[in-house]
Formats: C-alpha cells, structure tokens, sequence
C-alpha cells in the first residue's frame, strides 16, 4: 500500500522527496533534519522535557518519511536522561514504502542505522494499528494506517508531545481541520506541547478553538514562523471515553499467578517499564502447562470479513515475531518457515477489498498470498486446490520464549508455588497457599493461570473477594510425534501444514536426543482439564492427517501402526468469543486485580500482544491496537456492574 514518490533533482545524491497526489515536498528546501530538529524537537522543549520522567508520549499527524521519529529517536538515544519508554504515535492516510523511508534518511548518515531498523519493520501496512517496537522494546511506534480523525477516535491516552506535520493546509486541508484537531486535544491534558511549521491562519484559529493557545516563533529558514504552543483550554476538557487508561500509575511491585506464555509475556511487559515482578507458578519449572507443548505454530487468520480475530491475530503475530527475532535461536527455537494453509473443511477467503485494491493487495501480500503451484505440489495437491500461504508465520517452542521472558532483568520466577486463594487486605492482595501459608502480597496481582485462573478469581468466597464469574472454558488437547528415520525428510512438504489439524514436519529437537522430529496435532476436547494422554488421540490425529496430507498420512502410518509413536497432552483455556481475556478484574470492583488468559489455540500468536495491552491499559499509554479490539478483550465485557475501573 505505498504511495507513489517523485524524486526531485536537488543536486543530492537521492533528490528531494516529492509527492504527486499532494503535489508538495516531504521537506522544506533546507532539508528535513533542520525542521525535524528546531520545529519540532525542539518546538515541544525536547529534549529536556522529558528528562528523568519515566514516559513520554508524542503525538505527529502525518508520519510522511519518518523523519520527525527518526531524529526524536535519535535525540532519545542519545539523551543519558531520557524516559525508560518513549511512545510515538503516528498516523497516515497514504504510507510510503519501506525503501523510499530508507532513501530518505540516506542524506542524513548520522540517522541511517536507525532508519534501517525502521525499514525492516515496514512491511504489511495494512490499514490499522501496527505496533513496532526498537531499541529492546523501550521506544515504540505506534503507525496509524489511515484518516487522522478515524484511527485518534480509536486511542485514548494522553500526549505530552503533539508534532503537526503533513502536507501544507492548501495542500491537503483536511489534516488540518477543526475535525482532526478536536481528534487531536482529546489525545492531550492540561499543559501538552504542540508545534508546526505552518502558521496558517486557519490552522492557528482551528487550534484556539480545541484549547490550544499558540504563538508565532521565528522560523526555520525558508519559513519565517513557525508555531508553538501549549494546551490549555478555558474550559475542563470532557473525556468522551470512560477511559481504563486513564491513570499514569508508577511501576512498582507485582505478583503474576502463571509461568507459561501469558503470565511470562505479561511479567516481562512489565519488566521493561520498571516492575519488579515476581512470578509464581504451581510447577517445579516454567512453562509447565499448555505452554510446555513441544513446538507450535504461528500464523495469522484470514476471514472474508476481516474479522476482529483475523486483525487481532496479525497484530499478535506481529509482536511475537518481534520477541522471536530479538530472544530466541532462529533454526533451534524457532523459525519464520512460513506456513501453507490448505482449505479442507471450509477454503479460507481472503478479503475481497484485498483482491481489488491494489494498494490493498500490496501490504496483503506481505502477510497472506495464494499458494504457489510447487508448494502445492509438495503438499501433494492439484495446482488449482484452495490454499493459502502465510509469509508472516512459523513455529515456536514455546517454553523458550517463556525462558526468555523470565530471564528479563526486574523478574523473579518461583516454582513449587500454587496459590489457592487471594485475600485483600490494607489495599494490597495477600497470596496464600492451600495451608493458608502467604506466598506473596503486592498492589497488582495477574491472574495468568490458564484455565485455573477460573477459580482463582473465586478464590475468596468471602467480602475480601467476592467471586468473580469468569468465561473460561478448559480445553484439553493432544499431539502426536516421532522422530524421522533416514531420508523420512524427503517425502514431506517442507514447510508446515494447517487446515485439519497441522503437520510440523522438522523440529529440530535439542538435548542429547538431538535429531529431527515431526509433530502433528492436535485434538480439541471440550471440557476436560486434564492432560492425560490418550491412545485413541493419536488415531484421531492420524485421521486428519489422512484428509489434510493422504501421501504423509501413508507414510507416517507404520509408525501408529508399530506404537513408536509419542504423545503430548495439554489443556487449553478459552472464553466463548475464542479471543483472549485480558484486563481489569472490575465486576464487582477488584482494585488491582487483572486478567491475561483465554489465550485458546493461538497463545503464541496473542501472549506477547496481550501483555502490551494490558502494560498499555494499566498505565494509559497509547493502545497497540485500535481501541474496538481492545475493548473487545475485556474480560468481563457484557457483564452488567456498575463498578469504577481499577
Ligand atoms: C495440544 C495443544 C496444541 C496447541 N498448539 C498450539 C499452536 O500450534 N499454536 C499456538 O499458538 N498455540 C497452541 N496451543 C495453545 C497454547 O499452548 C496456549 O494458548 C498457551 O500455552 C497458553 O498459555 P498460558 O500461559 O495462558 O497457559 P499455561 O501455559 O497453561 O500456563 C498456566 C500456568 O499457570 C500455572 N498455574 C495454574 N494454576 C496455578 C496456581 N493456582 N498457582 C500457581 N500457578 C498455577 C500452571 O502451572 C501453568 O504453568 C496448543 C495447546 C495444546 C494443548
């Protein structure tokens, strides 16, 4: 989806950045560095506002080239007292590509290994939210793909910086409206900054009119002003949302209930904003549950509709490939190996809009495109078959990410430790075991315990804590496994399968055993929470192999037959959407008491997601997904209480 770029001839190397559609510049004559640095840097007092302050959040309109991220990251890097996280939230309508992004930073080689890593992270734009993270996850970019005034309607934090860019008001007024610039002051308090190079008439009595009072400064040449200013409107500013995310709380100390993806992704979310989590879980080791299944895989859904789930899982996707490149081995714990879904039940349709949009089609493609004739092939299918192939999509093993993630600086992971009840008690949660010994106490408890995390929230069936009904539902699954024999390798597709169960075919397995494996999963019963394994499953998996893969089923049938093959059982947790569960406990109120689970069949694709959003949410910073997904995670949405949020 990349807007079309004229390079002008400026007598650099690269020429001067011109777009046809607006007809104007990225950048002024003098070049952007300049006006990214003195107009808007500098313009909010950066960097010295944000000096020893744990956050900072700016808000652009017009993210453009990047160039105004580029410079605040830069100045951010280089500041020894700089915030521990830096958010920088921009939107546009009309994205440019990721090579254009680069070309454009190549005038200014001081910036030019930070634009790389910004190039390498544009891809799939898609319109929405697209969350991407540098600098170890301390400075975030949040790209809003589309209208101003649509996608601010979908955040509610509050800025403390506002840089106004986009192209000139004659140009493209509407970015610069009294419509956008309402979207904008909900997104500010009392004393937010705000600069820009233009110092139009329109846009100066626009911005008075939505609470900002701005004054003229002198310019960066060629323009003789610029502008800056400060909200400060004379009347209360009504905030439109009952916002969750209305509190700037300060990170302090926390209990997780849970060591596997959920309870890992959260404590470490957490971690990078200053906690210090402690994590407790029943098991003499992390990853004990349904995250200790042997490998998994990662893949974004589709649906005709575009539906909640398929956007929500490409954003999941999105930040667990971000964790995977940045913790874990690639070829040992993990692999972006892509993924081809075959249509056996019901052919997967990928958005219409997507087919017909070319622009549309372009950022589709980086995620999802039709499978090719030889990856057919290799699955033993007809050229002409219904199938899907996923870039963005691979497979984990899980309990390495949750090693990883328990490995961060700021948390403490302790086995042998089941909580069986949660007391409140002097505003702070007291953890006790079954003989009612305390494990824990602190502000914020997460519930991370997979389908236990059920009866914890009833854990208390007094006036300390009222039970909470929570959704969940247990779902216990098997897959099966077995190594590969000599040349084995050469009659699988090599790549992984999905559709009717799913086919691993190489896992490479570390430890003394060492070698190849192949996994196929999984089955899906309702209602059990026991990991037992079971004979008949292993059956069960091999019947749907038959239909997915008849050749591997052939192939890989001697070893059912011979009883060589290995079994792994697991119980997931679901909530009857089929999407996660992550927030507030608040109904009745439980003033620090959250949820991160229901995490399904998808926990690779929605931990590291879900833990953002939950940081996001507990310290009213910029949402990684639009406001209606998120809002639809709320784990007691539909449960009528009126209840203060925590
Ligand atoms: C057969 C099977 C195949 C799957 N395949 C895939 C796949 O291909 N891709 C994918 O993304 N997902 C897959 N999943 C789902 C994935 O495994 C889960 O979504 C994910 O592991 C859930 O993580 P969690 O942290 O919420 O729960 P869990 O990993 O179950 O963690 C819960 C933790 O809480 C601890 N705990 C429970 N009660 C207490 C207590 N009272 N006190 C202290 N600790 C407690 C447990 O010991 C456990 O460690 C599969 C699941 C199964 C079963």
């Amino acid at each position: 989806m990349s807007e079309r770029i004229e390079w002008l001839d400026d007598g650099t190397r690269d020429g001067s950045p011109y777009n046809p559609r607006f007809s104007d510049r990225y950048r002024s004559e003098s070049g952007g560095l300049a006006q990214a640095t003195e107009v808007f840097l500098n313009g909010c007092g950066l960097p010295v506002a944000w000096a020893s302050r744990p956050q900072w959040t700016i808000l652009e309109t017009g993210f453009g080239l990047g160039l105004n991220f580029l410079v605040t990251w830069a100045a951010w890097q280089a500041d020894p007292q700089r915030p521990r996280l830096l958010h920088f939230v921009s939107t546009e309508a009309f994205p440019t590509s990721a090579d254009d992004v680069l070309r454009a930073a190549r005038s200014q080689p001081e910036l030019l290994p930070l634009a790389e890593q910004l190039q390498h992270q544009l891809w799939g734009l898609l319109p929405g939210f697209h969350r991407l993270v540098f600098a170890g996850g301390q400075v975030l970019l949040t790209l809003c793909i589309g209208d101003a005034k649509a996608m601010l309607r979908e955040q509610s934090f509050e800025a403390d910086s506002v840089y106004l860019d986009g192209f000139s008001p004659q140009c493209n007024p509407d970015i610069w409206d009294i419509h956008t610039l309402r979207a904008v002051a909900r997104c500010c308090r009392r004393g937010t900054g705000v600069a820009s190079w233009t110092v139009a008439r329109s846009v100066r009595d626009a911005l008075a009119q939505c609470g900002f009072m701005v004054h003229k400064v002198p310019g960066v040449p060629p323009k003789r002003d610029n502008l800056q200013g400060v909200f400060n409107p004379a009347w209360t500013p009504k905030k439109t949302r009952s916002s969750l995310a209305s509190i700037r709380r300060p990170a302090a100390r926390c209990v997780v209930i849970g060591a596997g993806l959920a309870g890992a992704a959260v404590a470490a979310s957490l971690a990078r904003r200053g906690w210090q989590v402690t994590v407790l879980d029943g098991a003499a080791a992390p990853a004990a549950g349904a995250s200790g299944l042997p490998a998994g895989l990662l893949s974004p859904h589709v649906s005709p509709d575009d539906s909640l789930l398929s956007r929500l899982s490409r954003s999941g996707v999105r930040a667990t490939l971000q964790q995977a490149d940045k913790l874990l081995q690639a070829g040992s714990d993990w692999s972006r190996s892509g993924v081809l879904e075959l249509g056996v039940e019901h052919p997967r349709k990928q958005p219409a809009a997507w087919l017909q949009d070319k622009d549309l089609a372009e950022a589709a493609r980086d995620w999802t495109r039709p499978a090719t004739p030889e990856q057919l092939a290799a699955c033993g299918q007809s050229p002409d078959a219904e199938a899907l192939w996923h870039v963005q999509a691979g497979w984990i093993k899980p309990a390495r990410l949750v090693q990883a993630w328990l490995g961060m600086r700021g948390i403490q992971w302790r086995g042998h430790a089941t909580v069986s009840q949660l007391i409140r008690q002097d505003d702070a949660w007291q953890l006790l075991d079954a003989s009612g010994q305390e494990l824990a106490c602190a502000d914020l408890v997460v519930l991370a315990a997979g389908f236990a995390s059920r009866a914890l929230a009833s854990s208390g069936d007094s006036a300390d804590l009222p039970a909470v009904p929570l959704a969940l539902q247990a779902i216990r699954g098997q897959l099966s496994w077995g190594m590969h024999g000599p040349d084995a390798l050469e009659s699988l597709p090599a790549f992984p399968v999905n559709g009717h169960g799913s086919l691993l075919p190489a896992l490479p397995l570390s430890g003394t055993a060492g070698g190849l494996a192949w996994l196929l999963g999984s089955s899906f019963e309702r209602d059990n929470a026991l990991a037992e394994i079971r004979p008949e499953d292993n059956q069960h998996n091999l019947h749907r192999l038959q239909t997915l893969l008849p050749a591997v089923a052939d192939t890989l049938r001697d070893e059912f037959d011979s009883g060589d093959v290995q079994a792994w059982a697991g119980v997931r947790c679901a909530t009857p959407s089929r999407l996660p569960a992550v927030g507030p406990l608040n109904k009745p109120p439980m003033p620090g008491l959250w949820l991160c689970s229901g995490m399904g069949s998808r926990g690779l694709t929605f931990t590291a997601l879900c833990a953002e959003l939950l940081a996001a949410r507990l310290h009213g910073e910029p949402l990684p997904v639009e406001q209606r997904l998120a809002d639809a995670l709320l784990p007691q949405r539909g449960v009528v209480a009126s209840a203060p949020d925590n």
